[in-house]
């Protein structure tokens, strides 16, 4: 039986949920996460890419599938540029189901198959229905970490975050490779395009500004031309796809009682679509901040935003920045691409100076 009253409700259990409820219930605090999906982690809405950092992480999971050398980069010419970006391929669910079970064993229960219905942030009480029917629960804090399109947020009648539309095929890989590619083009309007090989298998998607019809048409392009280049075979095996915040951090991060983390934040890189690391390290933070302010420091809810905004605030601006520069733009060549794109130099100069590539990121070209 689940209770009626918890120190901390988080909803949602991806990297941003599990993350938080492990912070804060292994700081004592009793935590409950509601869960939509049956199964955490399932189906899996994700290209399973993480970065180095997440290493360390990733390997005590037991999801580390493959590692990544580094990324290869098809500009509008046609012409592949190479950067040495390596990090993981993960098995998703298995890294998500591993993080619940850690938030668990840190003592926070878990309730799957249990949807966020309604908010009365006045009374701190949270509507939850579940096969069984609707039942209140009574938070002193909230930790929405309940991904891009944010149920949280809308019940407290904040504005959607404007999102990039993907869809994902995985294929079987007619010989393993070690690096992420994508297209950069005209022909993916507002994003790009991937292959991300992960063991025998790929994942081949698109994200882009347009109908759900027109991405199928770009999608199956794309997968048709690396049938024909004997890269990978026509058999789709998998079909996936969804939303990704391309609008940097919403305006505020801790509203009332209700903290935001992961993609419910805007987390997201907007150039990229990366979110996996700063899900977990937003979500420990949330966690951190909610013991914190339940502890009596009044003021952890406005250093949880402080905190967020300086990790991540300038890069997401920057990347906002550029994306949007890039697809106002009348004319797009190689050189708007290499300025739009997280993996060139030239992405990380300020338009007014020249500086060198970030240290320890070698850029052949
Ligand atoms: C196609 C695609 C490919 C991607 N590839 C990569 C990649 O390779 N690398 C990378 O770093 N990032 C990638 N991302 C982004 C990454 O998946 C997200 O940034 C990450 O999942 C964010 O974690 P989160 O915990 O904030 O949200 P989520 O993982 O979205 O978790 C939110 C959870 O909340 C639950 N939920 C939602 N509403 C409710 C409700 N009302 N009640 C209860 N539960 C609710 C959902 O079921 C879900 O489990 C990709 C995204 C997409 C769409």
């Amino acid at each position: 039986m689940n209770p009626a009253a918890v120190d901390v409700l988080v909803v949602g259990c991806g990297p941003a949920g599990a993350s938080a409820a492990a912070a804060a219930a292994s700081r004592g605090l009793s935590v409950l996460i509601v869960e939509r999906r049956r199964q955490v982690g399932q189906p899996v809405q994700c290209a399973e890419f993480v970065p180095l950092p997440l290493a360390g992480l990733a390997q005590s999971t037991q999801a580390v599938r493959q590692p990544i050398r580094g990324m290869n980069t098809c500009l509008p010419s046609g012409s592949w540029v190479y950067a040495d970006l390596p990090g993981l391929m993960i098995d998703r669910a298995v890294f998500d189901q591993a993080l619940a079970a850690r938030a668990v064993a840190a003592g926070a229960q878990l309730s799957t198959g249990t949807v966020l219905a309604a908010l009365d942030a006045a009374s701190h009480g949270a509507i939850v229905e579940d096969g069984g029917g609707a039942r209140t629960i009574v938070y002193r804090l909230l930790i929405a970490a309940d991904g891009p399109h944010s149920a949280v947020a809308r019940l407290l009648g904040l504005p959607p975050l404007a999102s990039l539309l993907t869809r994902q095929y995985t294929v079987p890989l007619s010989a393993s490779w070690p690096d992420t590619d994508v297209w950069l083009s005209d022909a993916y309007p507002g994003g790009y395009a991937w292959l991300f090989p992960r063991g025998r298998r790929a994942h081949v998607g698109v994200g882009l500004t347009g109908s759900a019809r027109q991405m199928k048409g770009v999608l199956d392009a794309l997968h048709d031309s690396l049938v024909k280049a004997g890269r990978v075979a026509s058999t789709v095996l998998r079909r996936t796809g969804g939303a990704i915040p391309v609008a940097g951090l919403r305006p505020r991060l801790a509203v009332g009682r209700v903290l935001f983390a992961g993609d419910a934040a805007g987390l997201t890189h907007p150039v990229t679509g990366a979110g996996i690391a700063a899900a977990v390290a937003s979500g420990e933070y949330a966690g951190q901040a909610a013991a914190a302010w339940l502890a009596g420091r009044s003021r952890a809810l406005e250093a949880y935003e402080a905190e967020l905004r300086d990790v991540f605030g300038a890069s997401l601006a920057r990347a906002v920045a550029r994306r949007q520069a890039l697809w106002q733009a009348t004319r797009r060549t190689d050189a708007e691409f290499r300025r739009a794109w997280a993996a060139f130099p030239e992405y990380f100069q300020a338009p007014w100076a020249s500086h060198a590539a970030p240290q320890g990121v070698a850029f052949a070209s």
